[in-house]
């Protein structure tokens, strides 16, 4: 099912100034009436950019025009007081000491607000902390941070991974990984987001919603999945005698296009050792790609995961393209190499003599998309129903990440540990094909925020040298995160709510308050899609509640893998064994599912422990559900035993309430079965708790009514 009518009309492109040279390779149609009225209000709202970009240069220190431009612009209120009480504000305060190469934006975007910069830390607490790369810092126990947590495993990992470009750097053998950018390492919530574990999340929900799930490219993982891939290829091929594919193959953990390598034919893999040390996806290869300027180009979107549980999504409205710089061919045995015509990603397209660096948005070798999406919609293309497929690629890709997210975030901040809460920007980088369809390439859990790039002067001599282009989008992003996560306006909110008797309509400032930034600032860029659309995607939620299942049978917090008790107790629990499937037979699943799983990919070797992670879980659940509802679509299997497994949990949590009333059973006892209701965010969100909430009391009512005869 595909909802309709996702498309805010907000999203629509803006109206651009000039028309960039060039016709894109869309069918020729008559322009219908140019593109759709300006809605996009970016930094071109704001005057004075020019220079305030200029100030941002020199440092920390240097006094922010924009803020004072925006001081003198705000417009005050009569009566209100002006000046000192503005200083008087206590300002949200923001940690930007752990921002590396987001800062320069961090700083723009502080300024506009009139927010206090710690840009070397701060003894006290912060508000906000802004951190470049991954959040693994044990020292935080309050405010808000910026990146989800990671595990140790994962942050090590991605040192090793950073050591492991400046090695080759050095050796000059890969000299466009530039290892000052710390987003040319995967960290953050890397795991995540990594290209086997996209795929894999991915795989599960097309398995799912094949349906739903056809935007990203089918994808086989190497070298587990060499066979498979070889032998699908061959039926496929079979079936189709003129099919003529190509496959792109990602090493995991790769980022600016590093090791990628395109392929006719299963037999070109190389399977060198490399493969085994550092596994890869193979991809099958778009190969008819919409074209602008005759050149292939990809997108990059920001999407702003403002929290996890409740699910929060925000959607920039505008983001990057990223040109390729030779013209585009589809794939032949002669330019498959040809990396410039392949590969969109910029950090390798720069060093192509062909690369342009402009600062107009919609002319050169990264524009905004905005500007794209105004040529096509010039050109009579349907830019409404693009977006609404690209706001369901992304949510539906969030709800196939956030599961094994989840998990990871209760294993670092446990319920009832103090701690700070998370949000995350993440890019996503999308493919429109000929007929405009959205295709998802990959997530990047830490996009890079820089707004200025490296220009050559002379041979070896470099400098850094704005990117108006970037600064206009990623400014943008930061600023409007930071006015979305801003806690004293959630402070203000709480306030108003405890207050209803104030008038409607009443000023949100009280009356000696200095004016708001706000006021001068333009509207957000962050247009909200979940749960905005909820209703449209909850039912894909399916892996969710099983993850849901997962963490609460996992019982010891800060660990993501569950042990052989824990499994044995959900089925215990769930009431799943029965005269067809014994303790024994369990075991054995468990046993199977879980050392296959171990044996599989870097990333469960690498985090040492034993036991069996969330994708072995999902697949046991799997199996269990196609076991007892054998005629049903997998989905509906799923849905079933989930269901069931609920209600029996419900039930016996019930049951526990009613003896915990009469026969105080200890409440450690009940946690270490698994079922105790206890502090946790594995808790099932909203409406299941409401229905487990009603069950229980229902039972409970049944039970007392049972005691008392009646
Ligand atoms: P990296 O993390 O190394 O940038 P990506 O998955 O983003 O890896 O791939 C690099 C580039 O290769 C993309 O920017 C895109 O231009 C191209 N590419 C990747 N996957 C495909 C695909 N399935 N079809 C066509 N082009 C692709």
């Amino acid at each position: 099912m595909e909802p309709a009518g996702l498309e805010p009309a907000e999203m629509e492109p803006a109206r651009e100034a000039e028309e960039p040279p060039g016709s894109p390779a869309l069918p020729a149609e008559a322009p219908q009436g140019g593109p759709p009225a300006a809605a996009l209000s970016g930094e071109g709202a704001l005057p004075g950019r020019e220079r305030e970009r200029e100030r941002g240069r020199r440092g920390a220190g240097a006094p922010g025009s924009a803020g004072r431009a925006a001081r003198g612009r705000a417009r005050r209120a009569p009566g209100r007081r002006s000046g000192t009480e503005s200083a008087r504000r206590p300002g949200v305060t923001v940690d930007s000491s752990k921002a590396k190469t987001s800062l320069e934006a961090l700083k723009i975007s502080l300024r506009q607000l009139r927010w206090k910069e710690f840009p070397f830390g701060r003894r006290l607490p912060c508000d906000i902390y802004w951190h470049g790369v991954s959040f693994h810092d044990s020292n935080i126990f309050s405010g808000q941070v910026n990146k989800f947590p990671e595990t140790h495993a994962i942050v090590t990992m991605a040192r090793q991974w950073h050591n492991y470009c400046i090695r080759f750097k050095s050796q000059k053998m890969f000299s466009f990984i530039d290892s000052s950018d710390q987003s040319a390492f995967p960290a953050g919530m890397t795991e995540t987001v990594r290209k086997i574990t996209l795929s894999r999340a991915m795989r599960t929900m097309r398995d799912l919603f094949p349906l739903e799930y056809n935007f990203y490219p089918r994808s086989w993982i190497l070298p587990e999945e060499l066979p498979l891939f070889v032998a699908e290829v061959r039926t496929m091929k079979d079936s189709n005698p003129s099919w003529k594919p190509t496959f792109i193959v990602k090493p995991d953990g790769g980022c600016q296009g590093d090791g990628i390598y395109l392929i006719k034919d299963p037999s070109d893999i190389r399977l060198t050792g490399s493969i085994q040390s550092r596994p890869a996806v193979v991809q099958e290869y778009i190969c008819k790609p919409l074209l602008v300027d005759k050149l292939k180009f990809d997108i990059r979107l920001y999407v702003l995961l403002k929290s996890l549980e409740p699910l929060e999504i925000y959607i920039a409205k505008d983001g990057l393209s990223r040109f390729c710089t030779e013209p585009y061919q589809e794939p032949t045995l002669k330019n498959l190499h040809q990396v410039f015509m392949h590969l969109t990603n910029y950090s390798l397209n720069i060093h192509s003599g062909n690369f342009i660096h402009s600062a107009s948005a919609n002319t050169g070798s990264k524009r905004t998309f905005s500007s794209i999406l105004c040529r096509l919609s010039s050109r009579g293309a349907d830019v409404k129903k693009l977006w609404s497929d690209i706001i369901s690629l992304v949510i539906k890709t969030i709800i196939a990440l956030t599961p094994e997210l989840k998990v990871y975030y209760q294993s670092d901040i446990p319920a009832g540990k103090p701690g700070p809460t998370c949000f995350q920007i993440l890019g996503f980088d999308i493919l429109l094909m000929k007929d405009l369809k959205p295709v998802l390439l990959e997530v990047n859990a830490n996009p890079s925020m820089r707004i200025e790039h490296e220009q050559e002067l002379s041979p070896g001599v470099f400098e850094n040298v704005p990117s108006p282009v970037d600064e206009k989008v990623k400014v943008a992003v930061i600023r409007d995160t930071l006015r979305l996560v801003d806690p004293q306006k959630k402070k203000r909110k709480d306030t108003q709510c405890q207050s209803p008797e104030q008038a409607p309509g009443a000023s949100e400032e009280p009356p000696d308050a200095a004016p708001s930034p706000e006021a001068a600032l333009p509207s957000l860029c962050l247009k909200q899609v979940f749960p905005k659309y909820a209703r449209h995607f909850s039912y894909l939620r399916l892996v969710d509640r099983v993850a849901a299942l997962f963490i609460r049978f996992l019982g010891v917090k800060g660990t993501t893998k569950l042990g052989p008790t824990g499994f044995r107790t959900f089925i215990r629990n769930c009431k799943l064994s029965n005269s067809n499937f014994s303790m024994a037979a369990v075991d054995i699943l468990y046993i199977d599912i879980t050392r296959r799983w171990n044996s599989m990919g870097i990333d469960h070797k690498e985090s040492g422990s034993p036991g069996m992670c969330l994708q072995a879980f999902v697949e046991a659940f799997f199996c269990l559900a196609q076991k007892k509802y054998k005629a049903l679509p997998l989905h509906k299997q799923v849905l079933s035993l989930l269901e069931l497994c609920e209600c029996r949990l419900a039930a016996l949590h019930g049951k526990r309430l009613v003896w915990g009333c009469g026969l105080a059973q200890p409440r450690g006892a009940l946690r270490a079965a698994g079922t105790a209701p206890g502090p946790g965010p594995a808790r099932p969100h909203g409406p299941q708790v409401l229905r487990l909430q009603k069950s229980s009391h229902q039972l409970r009512a049944l039970m007392c009514r049972d005691r008392t005869g009646s």
